[in-house]
């Protein structure tokens, strides 16, 4: 504490108010696109936020975002991060200008026990946050951090350390998780992509034993996602875009009740699939 500069002491002396339990989420991000198109996915995205309250601030676990150890975005102005390529420049003029929270990320650093956390000042949002959050809060007048994942570790030790930001819940923070649960870019079915829904066997199947153990509350099932065949095998070629939903369900306590929306396959090897955690 000795060698922290005045200012961090007043960010950390900074307190966030009990307020009721906040919802968790989990939301199928897909297609860069869906932050600038208008359809069906988005006017979920929309629905999700209506009888939330506005969050004192918003914690995003995004499949995008992978580090060595754990980080979250501590800088009082995070950048729009385009961090995709072949897209409009209608997307890359998108700016999504929330605020940060430097006294957020202190708040989570103060409250995990199982690691180390790094506070880090490069990053910013990138789209796995922004192309969901801003239809959740298009006025960009809520803060945003992000959470980085860890690459080095596996999904057990995800869901615990998430099981440590359970407090926040109720100190009004939002926490959102943003990846796909079946997630194969490798087998896009390209001829398929103006199709409504599509998916292949595998990733229909692998959806609805996901959903399945979501609603039953086996998580165990889910955290041990490489023993489910090969369905799920195909489903989450590399855990990325599905860890972000073990955060979210790590956050689910007794009382909660969950609910699916956005529930379709696309391109064969995606699916939209979100959920709502919030108190029954
Ligand atoms: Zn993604």
């Amino acid at each position: 504490m000795i060698n922290m500069k005045l200012k961090e002491l007043e960010i950390a002396a900074q307190k966030f108010r009990q307020t009721d339990e906040m919802p968790v989420l989990f939301l199928g991000h897909g297609s860069p696109m869906n932050a600038i198109e208008e359809n069906e996915f988005v006017a979920g995205f929309r629905n999700c936020a209506k009888g939330i309250q506005k969050p004192a601030a918003i914690l995003v676990i995004s499949a995008h975002w992978e580090t060595k150890g754990t980080f979250v975005t501590a800088m009082e102005r995070p950048r729009t991060i385009h961090d995709f390529g072949g897209f409009p420049k209608s997307l890359f003029d998108v700016q999504y200008p929330a605020p940060g929270s430097p006294a957020l990320a202190f708040e989570i650093k103060k409250n995990v026990k199982k690691t180390q956390i790094g506070f880090d000042t490069a990053w910013g949002l990138d789209h796995g946050a922004w192309s969901v959050v801003k239809h959740l809060f298009p006025l960009a007048d809520v803060p945003v951090i992000e959470m980085s994942i860890d690459y080095a570790q596996d999904a057990r030790y995800h869901y615990d350390l998430a099981k440590e930001l359970v407090s926040l819940r109720s100190k009004g923070v939002l926490i959102i998780g943003s990846g796909n649960m079946v997630h194969n870019l490798g087998l896009v079915a390209w001829d398929k992509l103006d199709k409504d829904s599509f998916g292949f066997d595998w990733a229909l199947e692998a959806s609805e034993k996901m959903k399945k153990f979501i609603l039953s509350g086996d998580h165990k099932s889910l955290i041990n996602f490489r023993s489910q065949g090969k369905a799920f095998d195909l489903a989450i070629p590399s855990p990325e875009h599905y860890l972000p939903l073990i955060y979210s369900l790590a956050l689910m306590e007794s009382k909660d009740e969950i609910t699916i929306f956005n529930d379709k396959a696309v391109a064969g090897s995606l699916t939209m699939t979100s959920i709502k955690i919030d108190k029954g």
